[in-house]
């Protein structure tokens, strides 16, 4: 829906055309290797089996191996070993400051969660990066961001992700009776946190089931207009675009 707002042509060439992506970026292969093994390392502490900081090193360069390449995009000055030791970085930071693990009481990761809107019209779906419990009934959603910006809180207070989320699970679970939401930035070693009202989330239900509504009209006038910006260095289609 991001994708939408940003530039309806972008949306049209992903998820219409479904063209392919371009080739990944070294930001994204850092996100998803250190996301990769933060998952490993829950996923050990649900079952008991906790990973060490050398077993992480090691099922890190492992993660990166696989998914490095030649075709990978570097922008700036830095090179392959300098992305390499900055996700490792983020790893050890993360793991220092928040062993052992205790905080909250982890119960799944990369969560499929799966939710009707719209009475059942609409289908929304997502991953929960962590998902966990505080007693019985408090939840909390955590996210992990690998971003070098560091946004302003009003920023976190606004997320529709992670609302979307919190909406997912309180229908789910109506007995769930608080949820919080957490966002890990390791760049900065900073955990930010946020909640949702009831009123919030209806409110931000309305905004979704409109941008809903806008994207299917687009689709069927089949009108999807170029909108330029900053996003568009990041844009997959930036080379057919211009
Ligand atoms: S390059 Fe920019 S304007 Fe072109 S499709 Fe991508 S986001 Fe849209």
């Amino acid at each position: 829906m991001r994708t939408f707002e940003q530039c309806p042509r972008q949306y049209r060439w992903r998820y219409i055309d479904r063209l392919p992506s371009r080739k990944r970026s070294a930001e994204a292969v850092v996100g998803l290797t250190v996301h990769k093994v933060l998952e490993r390392l829950y996923a050990g502490i649900i079952r008991g089996d906790e990973l060490t900081l050398v077993q992480a090193y090691s099922d890190y360069d492992d993660a990166w191996e696989a998914m490095w390449g030649d075709d990978v995009i570097i922008r700036g000055g830095m090179g392959p070993a300098d992305y390499r030791e900055q996700g490792r970085g983020f790893l050890r930071d993360y793991y220092q400051s928040h062993y052992p693990f205790n905080d909250d009481r982890t119960v799944a990761v990369e969560h499929h969660i799966a939710f009707k809107l719209d009475s059942g019209r609409i289908t929304m779906r997502g991953y929960i990066d962590r998902l966990a419990f505080i007693g019985e009934k408090h939840v909390v959603i955590h996210d992990y961001k690998t971003s070098r910006v560091l946004p302003d809180q009003s920023v976190i207070d606004a997320d529709r992700q992670l609302s979307l989320y919190q909406l997912g699970i309180e229908k789910r679970w109506p007995w769930v009776d608080r949820v919080d939401l957490v966002w890990h930035f390791l760049a900065h070693g900073r955990t930010l946190r946020s909640r949702r009202s009831s009123e919030q989330l209806r409110a931000i239900e309305g905004e979704v089931l409109a941008l809903v509504g806008r994207i299917e009209a687009a689709a069927k006038a089949d009108d999807h207009p170029l909108t330029e910006g900053t996003h568009c260095r990041w844009c997959d289609y930036a080379s057919i675009c211009h």
